[in-house]
């Protein structure tokens, strides 16, 4: 079988990323653990500048550029997280990037690129079609193109999640990430099997617009419907040409649940009450899918990667009725 990333690929990320990205903690999730009779930790990435992990690949990817396409610009096509993450990425290495993202984005997100530095270029009404303006901006001003996932440089900037968990746990049973173009589940995937082979690793998705788990299910990347969504950071498309992340999702990932939009309120509402943490709807899936006994039992040590925290103030305090 075709060899995707090696692991010396993913120490090359190492020495590359930490100048810009941080070491997060792992917090053990008391309550949670005790529920489940197990040690559970918590992955901070959401405490990452931009508040998501997104900073790793990206660093990672502009790292790899020759510095006169760095001194292009970068552009990218996004949901919000990896626009805002590229943006702070261009500007940490002087230089600067266009973030192409359709009406659909909430406008905190449009917000959080702006305050990281770029620039918002607003077409379309989908991912697709914003992408289409990101190639366009790759030909008339030769800016490089930052894949949001389904790129070596990527998966392996965010493999480096994986070597940091396994310098802190001595041995890990099973790990929980949110999925969805499953860039950031393919690098930690491959670490921690490598490693670790029986650990058991869970990708957890919303249950509308789950494009993985579709593709997986039809056999070939397919389409997918996007849906309203509290988990919006997890919409979006795996591309029909897909050449990465389909296959090492298929290869690394031991199963795909999917948690219905209450089961994502619930655990957004827990977070906040049981840890004091603001996360947005993404980052809890993983939460999600144990409070709602989709996964039943995780024995012994147990990682749950927390993407993110960009969720609008109103958002959050509306969602789990806060007055
Ligand atoms: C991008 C993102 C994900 C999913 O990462 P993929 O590599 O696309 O699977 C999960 N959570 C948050 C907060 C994100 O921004």
């Amino acid at each position: 079988m075709k060899q995707y990333i090696t692991m010396g690929d993913v120490y090359e990320a190492k020495k590359l990323v930490y100048d810009i990205v941080r070491k997060t903690p792992l917090y053990k999730a008391q309550d949670l653990s005790k529920k489940n009779k197990s040690q559970i930790y918590f992955k901070l990435e959401f405490l990452q500048d931009t508040r998501s992990f997104k900073v790793r690949g990206a660093t990672n990817f502009a790292r790899h550029l020759r510095s006169e396409e760095l001194n292009n610009g970068l552009t990218t096509y996004s949901t919000g997280n990896h626009g805002r993450a590229t943006a702070y990425v261009a500007k940490k290495l002087n230089t600067d990037a266009k973030i192409c993202i359709s009406k659909n984005v909430p406008k905190n997100k449009i917000a959080g690129i702006k305050n990281s530095y770029g620039k918002v270029v607003i077409h379309g009404n989908s991912q697709d079609e914003a992408q289409v303006k990101a190639v366009e901006l790759s030909k008339t001003e030769k800016r490089a193109i930052v894949p949001p996932f389904d790129n070596k440089y990527i998966i392996c900037g965010q493999a480096t999640i994986g070597l940091e968990i396994l310098e802190k746990i001595p041995k890990l049973d099973s790990i929980l990430v949110p999925l969805s173009g499953g860039g950031l589940i393919s690098g930690i995937a491959f670490v921690i099997k490598s490693i670790y082979p029986d650990c058991k690793v869970y990708g957890i998705s919303m249950e509308k617009g789950a494009a993985m788990y579709e593709s997986i299910k039809a056999g070939k990347p397919v389409r997918v419907g996007e849906h309203e969504s509290l988990a919006d950071s997890l919409q979006g498309g795996i591309l029909f040409d897909n050449q990465y992340t389909y296959d090492m999702v298929k290869k690394y990932v031991d199963k795909i649940i999917l948690v219905s939009e209450e089961e994502i309120k619930e655990a957004m509402s827990y977070v906040f009450k049981e840890e004091h943490f603001v996360l947005e709807g993404a980052a809890v899936v993983g939460i999600a899918a144990l409070l709602s006994k989709k996964i039943k039992s995780i024995g012994g040590n147990s990682v749950i990667v927390t993407t993110g925290s960009n969720v609008g103030n109103n958002l959050f305090l509306n969602t789990l009725n806060i007055k």
